[in-house]
């Protein structure tokens, strides 16, 4: 079966079996019992990406359903823009749960999501088992040129050349950025003084903006587990000072804003 994948040692196109995908050069490249395939050349032994601990943390919470109105507003954007059999990347798919959005509101869409991490991977592969997934890096994606109708984004490196490369010309590309006010209530226990979000410009080189959509929510976290994993999702997990941690540690419940701005951009 042809895929969009590319062979990552001659950039060919890559032909799957149940097994195996192989190029007409005789490059192979084995399907993991799970299902994805790695197409990382020279990995370093180890774990690449996040650790599992922290995936099935961030698996947990994203399924209780506080990022759910994020997920919903982007399904809607991807589902009402693009017609039957499209395909669509979810780059830095992580365990898939964005990646699931988009195909659950999407009529035999061909799927295929790409992270550096095995684990997470695992975790996709079980929530989307029609989907194809590669342990790749964005930066150097193994895609084939012009193959998506739709990349999605979310909360992974910006590699929007490497974006640019592997939509088809007016592709669509969604991202989401923090609003203004996110996690505010989470910042408030962590910091003396909290800050709001900057707002960032959305000018995007080789991207036309089409639409922008706020995504604002509150949400009220109810166990010391789901406060610590997304805690862990933050940039503030390793900067925040000992005090606020102990804050933070020491609550069962929290209340928060959650805010997105959804970006939808036409590669141009
Ligand atoms: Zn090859």
């Amino acid at each position: 079966m042809e895929t969009d994948l590319i062979c990552p040692k001659c950039r060919a196109p890559l032909s799957a079996s149940a097994h195996v995908y192989t190029c007409p050069a005789g490059h192979s490249y084995d399907r993991s019992k799970e299902g994805y395939v790695n197409l990382l050349l020279n990995a370093k032994r180890g774990t690449h990406g996040d650790n599992r601990e922290m995936i099935l943390a961030r698996r947990d919470f994203l399924d209780s359903g506080y990022y759910g109105a994020l997920a919903e507003a982007l399904a809607e954007a991807v589902s009402c823009r693009l017609g039957a059999h499209a395909h669509l990347l979810d780059a830095g798919c992580g365990e898939g749960y964005y990646t699931a959005a988009c195909d659950s509101r999407l009529a035999n869409a061909q799927i295929l999501g790409i992270d550096l991490s095995k684990e997470a991977l695992k975790l996709a592969c079980k929530r989307l088992p029609n989907a194809a997934f590669a342990v790749g890096s964005l930066y150097d994606l193994p895609v084939a040129d012009e193959s998506q109708d739709a990349l999605v984004c979310l909360f992974a490196p910006l590699a929007s050349e490497e974006f640019h490369r592997v939509l088809k010309p007016n592709g669509l590309f969604v991202m989401a950025v923090p609003g203004v006010r996110h996690l505010f209530g989470l910042k408030q226990v962590l910091y003396d003084s909290p800050y709001e979000n900057p707002q960032k410009d959305s000018a995007l080189e080789g991207f036309a903006l089409e639409e922008e959509r706020a995504v604002d929510t509150r949400a009220t976290l109810t166990s010391p587990r789901d406060i610590a994993a997304l805690f862990a999702m933050t940039p503030y997990y390793y900067r925040t000072p000992a005090e606020g941690r102990a804050r933070l540690a020491a609550l069962d419940t929290l209340q928060t804003e959650i805010s997105f701005r959804l970006l939808i951009y036409r590669r141009v």
